[in-house]
């Protein structure tokens, strides 16, 4: 496994890597829930890049940028253990030279959900994945549904600028409790980790609420904001209950949704999300 830094030092490799190649972005200290990305791309690709970047522009002034948790070493070994060919960690200099101005913006996605919450987090994003398109120029690139806004993003990206690689969405990986692996679960203490599987109860209680034919749009937000405001340390942020594709808040009957939702515990903000309907 090689590791590079710089942009033309990842070009030489990259031009000798066999292809499919597949690329897999990550702000590091992986857990399960990026290793099924990597494995994921072991499965359908002949080469393998993973990047390690935590991106400034898609932190907000008063999010973690700082204390954001960082582990290379282990990163790396963990990475070589899966049969990784190469790992880019650029540093924010390589990214973002001195009076970069050029940015990627995808409108009215980035308007809903997350983007309403976190402004400008979705214009970086949008900037980063296509600078790590552009120097990596995967034939494939892996992203979780975990970050089910983030997913529909990317894809509209694509298309919309005709990027030639493929993107492949991959289902959420779980702890035994149902929460949702993040790196960002480090931060909990133990009282919180507990109270945190309500994210995933919630939603559950909602999916169950509309296989037993509740389809009514503020029914299901209901459903999950009662779970949640049963838990005293969960404060809300949102719960949604939203078109897959045009991520905006649906009313009435429905087909199909984006159940999703933020919550804090604490300082720690965590997301989850969960489809429904076909
Ligand atoms: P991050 O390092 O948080 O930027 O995540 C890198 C990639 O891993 C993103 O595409 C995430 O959606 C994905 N990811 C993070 N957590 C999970 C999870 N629990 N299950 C599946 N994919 C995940």
């Amino acid at each position: 496994m090689l590791t590079v830094e710089s942009i033309p030092e990842l070009r030489i490799i990259r031009a000798s890597l066999p292809f499919p190649v597949g690329l897999v972005p990550t702000m590091g200290f992986l857990h399960d829930g990026h290793l099924s990305l990597v494995r994921k791309a072991a499965d359908e690709c002949a080469s393998i890049v993973v990047s390690i970047f935590v991106n400034p522009t898609q932190f907000g002034p008063q999010e973690d940028f700082g204390s954001y948790p960082r582990d290379i070493p282990e990163d790396l070994k963990l990475l070589e253990s899966i049969g990784v060919d190469l790992v880019w960690i650029p540093d924010t200099e390589e990214i973002y030279p001195t009076d970069f101005q050029t940015w990627v913006e995808v409108d009215k996605l980035s308007r809903y959900l997350e983007g309403k919450m976190r402004p400008g987090h979705f214009r970086g994003v949008a900037t980063v994945v296509t600078k790590l398109f552009t120097a990596v120029q995967p034939d494939k690139a892996y992203f979780g549904q975990k970050d089910a806004q983030q997913s529909v993003i990317i894809k509209r990206l694509v298309r919309d600028l005709n990027l030639p690689v493929e993107i492949v969405i991959c289902p959420i990986q779980r702890e035994e409790d149902g929460l949702a692996m993040s790196s960002r679960n480090i931060y909990l203490t133990l009282e919180q980790r507990k109270a945190a599987v309500v994210l995933y109860k919630s939603l559950k209680a909602a999916e169950t609420a509309f296989h037993q034919d509740q389809k009514d749009a503020d029914k299901l937000r209901e459903v999950m904001l009662e779970i949640l405001n049963d838990e005293p340390l969960a404060e809300v942020q949102y719960v949604s209950c939203a078109d897959r594709e045009t991520l905006e808040e649906q009313d009435g009957v429905i087909q199909s949704a984006l159940l999703s939702m933020a919550v804090k515990f604490g300082r720690t903000r965590l997301i989850d999300n969960l489809v429904i309907g076909k």
